[in-house]
């Protein structure tokens, strides 16, 4: 046999293997215990199309200015509450109040299949706008894609958790993902990355349409890599690349990372286009942009929910937001307004408190390291994980971080980090 004629039957083969499979699943009746494979991926990307996302526009839109705490804005969360529900999510409102602001935040889930896993990935947009715009990009973008994307992917289920939430009071101070990440925090949620669009509709440059950035701390720089892998993974379909850059505080994904969690804020490349005014129509939204961003998350998010997570190591106490006198927690603190200072989630402690970890891992632990400000202390090789926190060369005066590394037998290892403002006045070596 001619080798172009084997290729060609190859090919063939192939051809019907995919069609095979992909009508299989799109027929199963119980597709939320099939295997996700690249296949059902790529099939998912190109589910995303624009009569959809001109749907949920529409209709977010149709609401009108949407401050929070006004009713405009509070139809427009019921409108979001009932499309998640005809998806079959599971679908709840997350009611907060605020100094004068009382709103819900919208939560949609995916449960998790793994019964080893409590990872939850959330993707999250805020749907309240600016006093006097329509808040077509800012940030209807946002909660249109996330929107598209639960609809896509609420026939599937994954190994971890997807949490898909609309936030409201992001426009007043991020006050409805502020006290979410709290209550979040306090019921011990294992949220492993917060993926927040926020402005990602318009792209007027040849470059622009091509880029979508990802503004973190540098705990969360491992989503923004991820992310990078990703677009080059599918970059035939997606035709987009990540800008990885530092941070830019402020935006819903704030009072998480306050909390000890990981989260990046997602934004176009290009200026905001009549940003925080009543020019922040439909009519400036680039609908094709709008179409890669929300193709590139979708993988994204996919790629994550399914990826095996082979060890993790969470700060258990000094816990975020109290104040310790030596290892008693004594205060709640929070600052909940200056999130722009960081102070959301600071802990600050006299004397010298515990640093307990937790991990989570399938394999042997090798040992646990504890730093501050990245130097050496104190490794420990016998659970419970735990150090009484002091300085290395100095005694601790003012704000610190408190990083620990966990190592696995296998050679897997996983951090965790918080900043601390110390009054701390024994160190190890004088
Ligand atoms: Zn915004």
């Amino acid at each position: 046999m001619k080798l172009i004629t084997m290729i060609t039957i190859l090919l063939g083969f192939c051809i019907i293997f995919n069609t095979t499979t992909l009508s299989a699943y799109r027929s199963s009746v119980n597709q939320k215990n099939i295997d996700i494979n690249e296949f059902i991926i790529k099939d998912s990307i190109n589910q995303i199309n624009e009569s959809r996302l001109n749907y949920f526009y529409k209709n977010l839109l149709n609401f009108g200015v949407r401050y929070t705490g006004t009713p405009n804005c509070s139809k427009a969360g019921d409108w979001i509450y009932d499309e998640f529900e005809k998806m079959g999510l599971d679908v709840e409102f997350h009611e907060w109040n605020y100094d004068i602001y009382e709103s819900r935040n919208i939560v949609a889930t995916i449960p998790g299949n793994d019964q080893n896993s409590n990872a939850i990935y959330m993707l999250c947009a805020h749907y309240d706008t600016f006093l006097d715009s329509p808040g077509a990009n800012d940030d209807g973008s946002g909660i249109v894609a996330i929107m598209a994307i639960a609809e896509v992917l609420s026939i599937f289920s994954f190994n971890h958790t997807i949490r898909f939430i609309a936030f409201s009071g992001e426009e007043v101070g991020a006050y409805g993902s502020y006290k979410y990440a709290l209550e979040a925090y306090k019921r011990g949620d294992n949220i492993v990355g917060v993926l927040n669009l926020d402005i990602i509709g318009y792209a007027e440059t040849k470059e622009g349409g091509k880029i979508i950035r990802f503004f973190h701390e540098s705990p969360s720089d491992w989503i923004a890599i991820f992310a990078q892998e990703i677009s080059i993974k599918y970059y035939d379909i997606l035709d987009m690349s990540v800008e990885n850059l530092p941070n830019y505080p402020g935006a819903d994904n704030q009072a998480f990372v306050d909390y000890g969690y990981d989260g990046v804020w997602i934004a176009q490349h290009d200026p905001n286009l009549g940003g925080h005014s009543p020019d922040d129509t439909f009519e400036n939204i680039n609908i094709s942009y709008q179409m890669k961003t929300t193709k590139i998350m979708l993988a994204v998010l996919i790629e994550l929910a399914i990826k095996p997570i082979h060890i993790q190591v969470i700060i258990k106490s000094p816990l975020e937001g109290k104040g310790y006198i030596n290892n008693k927690p004594v205060i709640e603190l929070g600052f909940p307004d200056n999130f722009f200072q960081r102070l959301r989630g600071i802990t600050i402690v006299f004397g010298r408190p515990i640093a307990n970890v937790e991990i989570i891992c399938n394999d042997e632990i090798k040992y646990v390291i504890f730093s501050i400000n990245d130097a050496f202390t104190l490794w420990d090789s016998e659970p419970p994980y735990e150090w009484k926190i002091q300085g290395k060369y100095y005694p601790l005066f003012g704000r610190h971080k408190l990083k620990v590394f966990a190592y696995s037998e296998t050679g897997e290892y996983d951090t965790d980090e918080m900043e601390i403002i110390f009054f701390t006045t024994s160190y190890q070596y004088g």
